[in-house]
């Protein structure tokens, strides 16, 4: 009998999800959720109001975040679980990822003007508070909002998507770069949704960067996906995690608790910190 399960994958407010860690918790508990890892991209402001707010809700928080990195082109997303969010250089690289992101929010502004869709900083950062990592899901909700588009995906195919006239890069790591960062801050290094890749040599390359888990459930994963990728957990060694990567309202539905993985998965993650953590 499980002992209960988790989504480990969720973002909030503080990067681009509309719901609050209240909004969460409450969804989680009504989800029957025995645990909910916080991953927003770029941040951790998140985390200490959710521990705060969690016994009010009988749901365990697994701290954690999301990184970018880079690699031949491909936007690979990195997650971290149980690094000491507080740590020095680790908020330090955090803070400067989330002040390129203002200056990248900028540009893509500037080269949307070039295309007639004129928007105000200040109107998406209206649906940002203070602390958020400003990324794209704010202007295309922004965009919405001002009636250049008709919905979200939308924005990202005509205008800012990868291939869209107002694409900016963001400030990218290598893998190696961002899986170090979590690492060095006593992490678990995790390959988010690698099957959104598609390429399974550049996953292995990415594993050899020094990966310590795969995202294996995922809701861009199917069945086959799932199979090749758990027979890569077992050949090189990996811890198995799982979740929704749910955004709230930010994206087109409410995804929190639909990838359940069982709650032994968490305490092979927090056995494996306790090893590795600190020395890695
Ligand atoms: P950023 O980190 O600012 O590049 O923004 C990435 C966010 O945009 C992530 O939440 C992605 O899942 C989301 N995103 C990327 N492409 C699309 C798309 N075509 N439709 C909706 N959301 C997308
Ligand atoms: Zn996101
Ligand atoms: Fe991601
Ligand atoms: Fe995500």
């Amino acid at each position: 009998m499980e002992n209960g399960y988790a989504d480990l994958h969720v973002h909030t407010k503080a990067s681009d999800s509309t719901f609050s860690v209240e909004e969460i918790l409450e969804l989680a508990k009504s989800c029957g959720l025995k645990a909910v890892g916080i991953t927003d991209h770029d941040t951790v402001e998140a985390i200490d109001l959710a521990l705060a707010a969690a016994p009010n809700y009988g749901v365990e928080i697994i701290p954690g975040v999301e990184l970018s990195a880079e690699e031949n082109n491909y936007d690979i997303h990195i997650l971290g679980y149980f690094m000491d969010w507080k740590n020095k250089e680790f908020k330090q690289k955090l803070d400067e990822l989330r002040a390129n992101r203002l200056i990248r929010a900028k540009l893509i502004l500037e080269k949307l003007s070039t295309v007639n869709v004129n928007l105000k900083i200040e109107e998406v950062l209206s649906l940002t508070e203070s602390y958020t990592a400003v990324g794209r899901l704010h202007i295309a909700r922004a965009m919405k909002k001002a009636g250049f588009v008709n919905d979200v995906p939308e924005a990202f195919r005509r205008y800012i998507g990868q291939d869209g006239p107002a694409y900016v890069k963001k400030q990218f790591l290598s893998p190696k770069e961002a899986s170090d960062l979590i690492k060095n801050a006593g992490g678990i290094s995790v390959l988010a949704h690698p099957g959104v890749l598609n390429n399974y040599e550049l996953v292995e390359s990415v594993i050899k960067a020094g990966i310590m888990g795969i995202e294996v459930y995922h809701n861009e994963h199917s069945g086959t996906t799932v199979e090749k990728l758990k027979a890569l957990t077992t050949k090189y060694n990996l811890l198995i995690t799982g979740g929704s990567d749910d955004h709230g309202a930010g994206k087109s539905k409410i995804l929190l608790g639909s990838i359940l993985i069982p709650y032994s998965y968490v305490e092979k993650m927090k056995l494996c910190r306790e090893n590795f953590g600190r020395d890695k």
